[in-house]
């Protein structure tokens, strides 16, 4: 899952742990999915490090606080992986382009490497057709929530065409449940 904007307010390059707060239907929608067996992974494009905004280490701090309040609903983050970089950085160590950064899979390979997940049985669900292209090229399903309709309006093709839209976190999961193959996870 995408982090800003699908699982929390969007707050521009916010480090803040202060400041973050989880979305309506987002520690419900994640329970029900948790019930059928899905484990949940944060995938995230943090290019404020790249761009000196805030440093890498802050990122501890918006995990764990991402981390508390998901366990206060009842819901366990099983990893928390960030691309740091951006080519237009100004933070040297920073500057490059990557595999990791969405619209490239990188970051959902290596949770899946590092944890055992087929890519094939998960879903990469966000809120921008960056996201939905970086879940298509590792070979996830994909739900783009597009409650405004922005994102369709940028024409959908190729990598960029989610499996499914919804208005909400709460009809993304609800699609993933009817989608999901019963005994297959
Ligand atoms: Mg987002
Ligand atoms: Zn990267």
């Amino acid at each position: 899952m995408d982090k800003d904007g699908t699982l929390i307010r969007d707050v521009p390059y916010n480090a803040d742990p202060g400041k973050i707060e989880l979305l309506a239907g987002v520690a419900d929608g994640l329970r029900k999915l948790g019930s059928l067996g899905y484990s949940f992974f944060v995938v995230t494009n943090q290019a404020g490090v790249a761009k000196g905004y805030f440093k890498e280490e802050a990122l501890a701090g918006v995990e764990n606080r991402l981390q508390q309040l998901l366990h206060d609903s009842g819901v366990t983050l099983s990893g928390f992986y960030y691309c740091p970089h951006h080519p237009e950085g100004t933070v040297q160590a920073y500057i490059r382009p990557c595999h990791c950064r969405k619209p490239q899979p990188g970051l959902l390979v290596e949770a899946a490497e590092a944890c055992g997940i087929n890519l094939g049985d998960s879903w990469m669900v966000g809120d921008i057709l960056d996201d939905v292209e970086a879940g298509n090229r590792a070979g996830c399903k994909t739900v783009l929530i597009d409650g405004l309709g922005h994102e369709r309006r940028k024409g959908l093709s190729g990598y960029r065409s989610p499996s499914y839209i919804a208005d909400s976190f709460s009809e993304a999961a609800d699609l993933i449940i009817k989608n999901t193959g019963y005994g297959k996870i």
